[in-house]
Parts: structure tokens; C-alpha cells; sequence
């Protein structure tokens, strides 16, 4: 027996919970369950997260959390509960297999078998983002060493244990070298380490069209966080319908479980709702669980019930469905296929292995770092490049000299363009004249003497070089 926790959530959430927990109990799942409340209610009742302590104590207690969707309150600052969840919990992996189930539910794709793996911590979900001035706003893309290994090695372990015979990386490496880089470097050094498994990359603009156009092309794609949430909705959208699709968020600890939609609140309460994606959830934490002769009989009696063209309402196609059902007559009618496998498509054999779970990481030995300069970012309401570079240029010191100055990333003094559209955030390169700054409290020198002159710095950046390797951007018409 597997204790798990489970949330009903919100709109058709408790009718396709209901449904989903009766057909995996019907093919002798071995689970105990522990309900919570999250989601609407919790936020109404005041808790801006929308999970209550005593819901937190029984998550981490059972680390098995399998979730309906919940609906977040509009307005008023309420945080999303699934955000908060993954990163609370380090669910560093989200996994999305995306599967068509031609000719039974309407695709352009009908070869198409692929599953997402998205990076699910990191990236420009970090949420840290700050207005510097009246015109510019940023948002910190951050990418960890740990998080690219860690997304990676899941995604061959993954594709390893369940039979994918590709991994495909998206990145887009060739404008953003250092972060986008390093996940594209950290898959270079994974992929030798599974001979057995086919490896590529592809820029993530390209790769994205490929997908849409001609998905059989991949197997298992693994990518940064923004581009899987895009493209694992894309997916599973071209794939037939986003309501077929469930999906992992997996821990070195916990895991959650759920469907990909959301709560559906214009169908909560009908009997109309498709169960299909929280099921799919439940058979990945049905194998995660070790229990997958269970996840087996429910997928093959799926298989089979759509094969059968028993359809709800937003899957139902007139000349090829056979019958329109609502939630509960559809999982009865998968109850009544336990035991049988399609014919047409094509019935699944899993085999019981342990939850991936992947050894914690091993921190590697620290480079040398030198600070060989600073990026002074100033907020400045003039337009012409001269006049700024005189006014920052005042601060030089015989340990640092202005080496450019950029407007959003493109050079503009010296020998900028009057062509180019300047905003009011201006950042200036200082680097040092002997090749190492030596003291951080040139840093502190800079800023007090922008202060005595009026220049309105916003923040600066340490420019570092790793083993005598420059590691920052170097400037687009530099
Ligand atoms: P939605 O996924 O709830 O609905 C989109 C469309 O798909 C609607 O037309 C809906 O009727 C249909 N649909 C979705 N699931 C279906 C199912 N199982 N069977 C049949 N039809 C289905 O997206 P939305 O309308 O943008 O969001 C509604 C609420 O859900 C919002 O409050 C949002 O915050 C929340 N949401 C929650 C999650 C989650 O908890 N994981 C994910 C996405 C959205």
C-alpha cells in the first residue's frame, strides 16, 4: 500500500477525481488516500497561497500528491498554487507524454508520440523582475549548473527506462551563450554517457516549427523552462486535445501528479468533464509508484474505450465516435475494459521498475574567478550617446576606464549609429586598465563618485572571468 495525497480542486475538478480515483481503484491500484483542501476556497478564505500548513505536513508527509485542476481567483495578488507547489517541493522535472490516438480522435499528426520534459524551477520563472526606469522593466533569466544536470540526466535516465530511443535538446544558445549555453553544453557532456540513446539539438525557433509540422520527427525533447511550457501545450494541443493529456512534476523527494487543463468552470457540475488527462496523471504516478502491472490494465483499457468510440463531448466527432458520454459513464466504460487492449492502437507493456530518482548533486570544484570589470546600469532621460559617455565618463579612475556604453544591448558610443533607437537605460562598461580589479571597493568608488555627480545609477553588474575565460555577454555590434 502507497499513501497518497490527493486534491479534489476546483470547477470539474472533484467529478474527473472522482472518476479517475474509481478506475484505478477498479484495476486494484494498492493506495490509501489522504484528501486535502486547495485551490478557490482556501485563497476566498484569506491563505493568498491557496494551501493551508496542515495540507504542506500531509503533501511532504506522503510525497506522492496526485492534483485536480484548481481555479486562481482573478485579481487580488493570489499566488499560483501550482508554481508554489514545484518550487516549494524542488519539483525540478515536469514530464508530458504527447500522444495521437488516430484515426479515434481527430489529428493532423497521426504518428505522433513524443513526450516534453521541461525544466520546471529555473529560467525566467525565478520571478524576480524590477522596473529600473521610467521606460524599462527586466525580468532575470537565471540557469543553474544543477538545474540544466539535473533536467538532463532525468531526461536520458527517462528515455532510458521507458524505451525512447532520442533526446532532443531546444535551446537558443546562439543568442544567449551564457545561459541558454550552458544548458546546451551541460547536455553535450550527458549525452556521451548513454551510448545507447540517439542525441540532438535544435534552436528552439526551428525545433518549434519542426514540432508543430512534423512531431514524429522526435521522440523525447528536453528544454529550458519557458519553452516547454509553450511547446508542451503546443504538443499536446496538435497531439488531438489538451484535455487528453496528464503530466508529471517530478523531485528528488516528491512528486505531483495531475492534468494538463485547468478547472474548466463553465462545465464544473454537468457530468460533462473528459477524466482523461487527470487519468493519464494517475498512470504516471501508478508506474512512479512501482505499481505498473496497475498502470498497464488502466492504459490499455483506456486505449481500448476510446478505440470503442466512447467519447465525451469535446472529443466526440460525428462518423467516428460511436457513442457521446458524460464523466461517469466514460469511466465506467473503462472499469468494464479492464483486462481487454486495443487492437488499432497500439496497447502498452510496462514494466515495474523504481521511481527515477536520480543521486543528488555533486557540487564541482570552484574555478578561479577574477573581476576584470563592472557594467554601470544608469538611468538617464537624454538621447545622445556623446553626452552620456562624457558625463559617466568622469568617473574613470587609472584603475578603470568606460570601455562602451550599450542601450538594450546594442553598442551606441563609441561609434554607435544615430539610426539606433535609444531608450533611458544606458549601461556602461567599466573595465579595468591592468587587467584585474583586485579591490571590490573600486565598485563602491564608482558608485559614490556617480552619486557626487548626479548620475543616476540603477545597479551594477560584476563582470567575472572563469579560468581566465571572460564569462559574459560580449555586445551586439561590438
Ligand atoms: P481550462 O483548461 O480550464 O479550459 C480551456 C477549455 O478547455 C475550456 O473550453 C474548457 O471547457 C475545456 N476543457 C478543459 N478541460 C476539459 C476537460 N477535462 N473536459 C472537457 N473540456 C475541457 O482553461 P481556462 O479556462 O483558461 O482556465 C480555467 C481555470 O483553470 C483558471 O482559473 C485557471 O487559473 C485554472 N487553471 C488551473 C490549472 C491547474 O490547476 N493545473 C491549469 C490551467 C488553468
Amino acid at each position: 500500500m502507497t499513501r497518497i495525497t490527493v486534491a479534489e480542486g476546483d470547477g470539474i475538478g472533484p467529478e474527473i477525481m472522482k472518476a479517475t480515483l474509481a478506475i484505478i481503484l477498479a484495476a486494484g491500484a494498492k493506495i490509501e488516500l489522504d484528501h486535502i483542501d486547495v485551490g478557490e476556497q482556501v485563497y476566498l478564505a484569506g491563505n493568498m497561497s491557496g494551501i493551508s500548513t496542515d495540507s504542506w505536513d500531509v503533501i511532504r508527509r506522503n510525497k506522492v500528491f496526485l492534483k485536480a485542476p484548481i481555479t486562481t481567483p482573478q485579481g487580488g495578488g493570489y499566488k499560483s498554487l501550482n508554481v508554489t507547489i514545484r518550487k516549494m517541493l524542488g519539483l525540478y522535472a515536469n514530464v508530458r507524454p504527447c500522444m495521437s490516438l488516430h484515426p479515434f480522435v481527430k489529428t493532423k499528426h497521426p504518428g505522433m508520440d513524443v513526450v516534453i520534459i521541461r525544466e520546471n524551477e529555473e529560467d525566467l520563472y525565478a520571478g524576480i523582475e524590477h522596473q529600473q526606469t521610467d521606460e524599462v522593466v527586466q525580468c532575470l533569466k537565471l540557469i543553474s549548473r544543477p538545474g540544466c544536470e539535473k533536467i538532463v540526466q532525468y531526461a536520458f535516465a527517462y528515455a532510458r527506462q521507458y524505451g525512447r530511443q532520442k533526446v532532443t535538446c531546444f535551446t537558443k544558445d546562439n543568442i544567449m551563450k551564457q545561459t541558454d549555453g550552458l544548458f546546451h553544453r551541460v547536455f553535450d557532456e550527458i549525452a556521451p554517457t548513454y551510448p545507447d540513446i540517439q542525441n540532438e539539438h535544435w534552436i528552439v525557433d526551428i525545433g518549434a516549427a519542426k514540432l508543430a509540422d512534423t512531431p514524429e520527427a522526435f521522440d523525447l525533447i528536453v528544454m529550458p523552462n519557458l519553452y516547454g511550457d509553450v511547446l508542451s501545450d503546443v504538443a499536446a494541443q496538435i497531439a488531438g486535445s489538451v484535455g487528453l493529456a496528464g503530466s508529471a512534476n517530478i523531485g528528488e523527494e516528491c512528486a505531483m501528479f495531475e492534468a494538463i487543463h485547468g478547472s474548466a468552470p463553465r462545465r464544473a457540475g454537468q457530468n460533462v468533464a473528459n477524466p482523461s488527462g487527470l487519468l493519464q496523471g494517475a498512470i504516471m504516478m501508478l508506474n512512479h509508484i512501482g505499481q505498473a502491472s496497475v498502470a498497464e490494465r488502466v492504459q490499455n483499457a483506456w486505449l481500448k474505450t476510446i478505440e470503442d468510440g466512447i467519447h465525451t463531448y469535446d472529443i466526440y466527432k460525428e462518423g467516428v465516435s460511436q457513442q457521446k458520454v458524460g464523466t461517469e459513464e466514460f469511466a465506467q466504460a473503462v472499469i468494464d475494459r479492464l483486462g481487454q487492449e486495443p487492437t488499432t492502437l497500439k496497447a502498452v507493456h510496462y514494466t515495474t521498475q523504481k521511481a527515477l530518482v536520480l543521486p543528488p548533486y555533486q557540487r564541482k570544484p570552484s574555478a578561479q574567478k577574477d573581476l576584470i570589470g563592472v557594467d554601470l546600469f544608469v538611468h538617464w532621460p537624454g538621447s545622445d550617446p556623446n553626452t552620456i559617455a562624457a558625463l559617466v565618463g568622469q568617473l574613470e579612475t587609472p584603475e578603470v576606464a568606460l570601455s562602451m556604453i550599450t542601450n538594450r544591448g546594442i553598442k551606441v558610443w563609441p561609434n554607435g549609429f544615430k539610426e539606433t533607437f535609444c531608450t533611458d537605460h544606458w549601461r556602461c562598461r567599466f573595465l579595468t586598465t591592468n587587467g584585474k580589479l583586485g579591490d571590490k571597493a573600486l565598485i563602491g568608488n564608482l558608485l559614490l563618485k556617480a552619486a557626487e555627480h548626479q548620475i543616476d545609477t540603477i545597479k551594477t553588474e560584476n563582470l567575472y572571468a572563469f579560468d581566465g575565460k571572460p564569462a559574459f555577454s560580449m555586445v551586439q555590434g561590438q
